[in-house]
């Protein structure tokens, strides 16, 4: 049991990290940068472990920008306030990805550029082989190791994995918790400690300091990608250069114009 939850959980880590550091924070905000070698391997990572769930950079980067662009505003891509409930969200963000993935919905022009591009990689990475193969390859673990059979109900989160952090984080996020900052949106800090998604779900503090590479702003939040990230730059794999610590880095991303302002409680 402890083997196929310790699967689990490393599986479920290491993917909302990827998500979070290289997808999120580099891909669609710049908050740090790196070499080309190291992009390479942190994108194959990123295949690696969203595996069968693997999200293209470009799409995922203009859906993302589109969403700080429009937040909570009819336009936004994935807001529960401009939808008719969770499965509605959660159908118009894959349509919307899917559609800018492949060409056929054409981004406005400040949405682009900047994001990472490894064609190769990005082709078998959303091939229906690749996406089987690696859902088949999680079922391993289950088979040999699991006391139950009830075990098996985790195996879906693992196919949908990386969809699925999008959809807690794009839910929970602009609906429960607390704010720290008046923003033209309704989005919310739903942990103070993001233990489930590292990071992620510090909306209100994100969408008030877009670049900030930091999600926590209290002394009392704690980020946890943050804290691998510096690790990361201790270590000469990511550069954090002052205006990238400071928040003050070049954007892709602009704050929300939708006129929805909600204040801090
Ligand atoms: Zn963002
Ligand atoms: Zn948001």
């Amino acid at each position: 049991m402890a083997i196929v939850l310790s699967f689990f959980v490393g599986h479920w880590l290491l993917s909302v990290f990827m998500q979070t550091f290289f997808l999120h924070r580099y891909g669609a905000h710049r908050m740090f940068s790196m070499s080309p070698r190291a992009e390479r391997v942190f994108h194959f990572l990123t295949f690696l472990f969203q595996g069968s769930s693997y999200l293209n950079p470009r799409g995922y980067a203009i859906l993302h920008r589109e969403h700080h662009a429009y937040s909570d505003g009819p336009q936004d891509p994935h807001s529960p306030h401009s939808s008719k409930g969770f499965v509605d969200m959660n159908v118009k963000t894959a349509t919307r990805y899917a559609g800018l993935w492949s060409g056929a919905i054409e981004p406005e022009e400040r949405f682009t550029g900047g994001y990472p591009s490894w064609p190769a990689l990005e082709k078998v990475g959303d091939s229906w082989m690749t996406r089987l193969a690696f859902g088949a390859a999680y079922s391993i673990p289950y088979f040999i190791f699991a006391p139950h059979w009830a075990f098996f109900v985790l195996l879906p989160m693992h196919w949908f994995m990386g969809p699925l952090h999008g959809a807690i984080v794009n839910w929970c996020g602009h609906k429960y918790g607390y704010r720290n900052f008046s923003t033209r949106d309704k989005s919310r800090n739903s942990l103070p400690f993001d233990f489930v998604t590292m990071g992620e779900l510090f909306q209100n503090n994100h969408h008030r300091y877009g670049q900030a590479l930091n999600f926590a702003a209290r002394s009392w939040e704690f980020d946890p990608a943050y804290w691998v990230i510096r690790v990361f730059a201790d270590m000469g794999w990511v550069r954090i250069s002052k205006e990238q610590e400071m928040g003050l880095a070049e954007t892709y991303v602009e704050p929300a114009d939708a006129s929805l302002a909600e204040g801090a409680e």
